[in-house]
């Protein structure tokens, strides 16, 4: 009987493989496709200047609306965009539609407040030889002023090659761009490389903050006060309550970015968040 089950078992396991396997390809197959048929787009999410209670940067979030399998979700088909190398020309059309609308903005007057546009890099992004070329073009193609352009790189993929990833960031960095390290906390990087690094921000991985109040206490204190020993700047991620910014606030954290603020949203949808609140001020919201 037991080893009727097991054999049960391997087969519901070895068609759930191979449901996955399949949904991967298909996946991929569209994706060749999506990029000419414009079923990408991105969203914008606002980060707060905890003080000021003044939006200083917004991150561009990839969105596809699949004309076969619908909307999916970036953390399921990014991995497969890797995989397959398509990654190189999406992260290329990324880059250069978020910094096309961050010189809309610009010349908008929109941006005076606003510290940078941030986009993720990928792994094989930044693996790329061409990147720093395709950066070049696309910030003499939209005038974008460098300084407007932050990067984020997780801390897993800056530290799974940190010899290579700090020539890049040299190189990024000599160019005028910003660089933030992404998802911190989950990694394993050390302070000695973190001081060496050419970074301007850490951002808190949201899984610690999740857990404000209480057991994720500790971490966040310690990440903060890592952070400004080395004169950078804290976001911390994932904000979804009021106890969160409480805490945030009163631990120094520098900027927020979550959904109690404002979740990701439609280009237009901010530059009407931009025109409206120009002077918005979390004080309506949090205790002076
Ligand atoms: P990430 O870079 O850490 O982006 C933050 C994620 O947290 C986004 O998920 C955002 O929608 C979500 N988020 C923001 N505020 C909250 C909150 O208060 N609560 C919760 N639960 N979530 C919040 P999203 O857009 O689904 O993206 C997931 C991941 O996919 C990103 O994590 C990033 O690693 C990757 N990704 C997204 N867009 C791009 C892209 O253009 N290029 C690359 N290479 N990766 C991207
Ligand atoms: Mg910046
Ligand atoms: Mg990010
Ligand atoms: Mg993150």
């Amino acid at each position: 009987h037991a080893k009727h089950q097991g054999k049960n078992r391997y087969a519901v396991f070895k068609a759930e493989m191979e449901l996955r396997a399949q949904r991967r390809l298909r996946m991929e197959a569209n994706l060749r496709r999506a990029l000419q048929n414009e079923e990408l787009y991105l969203h914008y999410q606002p980060q707060i200047d905890l003080r000021s209670g003044r939006i200083v940067g917004v991150e561009a979030l990839i969105r596809w609306n699949c004309r076969d399998m619908g909307q999916l979700s970036p953390a399921e088909f990014i991995p497969v965009a890797e995989e397959s190398g398509i990654i190189v020309d999406l992260g290329r059309w990324v880059l250069q539609s978020a910094c096309r609308q961050a010189a809309l903005w610009c010349k908008a007057g929109l941006l005076d407040s606003l510290e940078h546009v941030a986009v993720n890099l990928s792994a094989c992004q930044a693996r790329d030889p061409g990147l720093m070329d395709d950066i070049r073009a696309i910030l003499d193609e939209t005038q974008l002023p460098h300084g407007l352009l932050e990067l984020e790189i997780t801390e897993g993929v800056l530290m799974d090659n940190v010899h290579a990833n700090v020539e890049l960031m040299r190189r990024l960095q000599e160019a005028g761009i910003h660089l933030s390290i992404d998802d911190f906390g989950t990694g394993y990087s050390s302070m000695s490389y973190l001081k060496r690094l050419p970074i301007d921000q850490l951002k808190i991985d949201r899984s610690f903050v999740h857990d404000l109040p209480g057991e994720g206490e500790a971490i966040v204190t310690a990440i903060i006060a890592m952070a400004h020993s080395l004169h950078l700047k804290v976001v911390a991620e994932g904000v979804e309550t009021l106890q969160q910014v409480e805490f945030l606030r009163k631990a120094g954290c520098d900027n927020v970015q979550g959904f109690f603020f404002a979740r990701p949203m439609t280009a237009a949808q901010l530059t009407a968040l931009l025109l409206e609140r120009r002077d918005w001020s979390t004080r309506t919201i949090l205790p002076a």
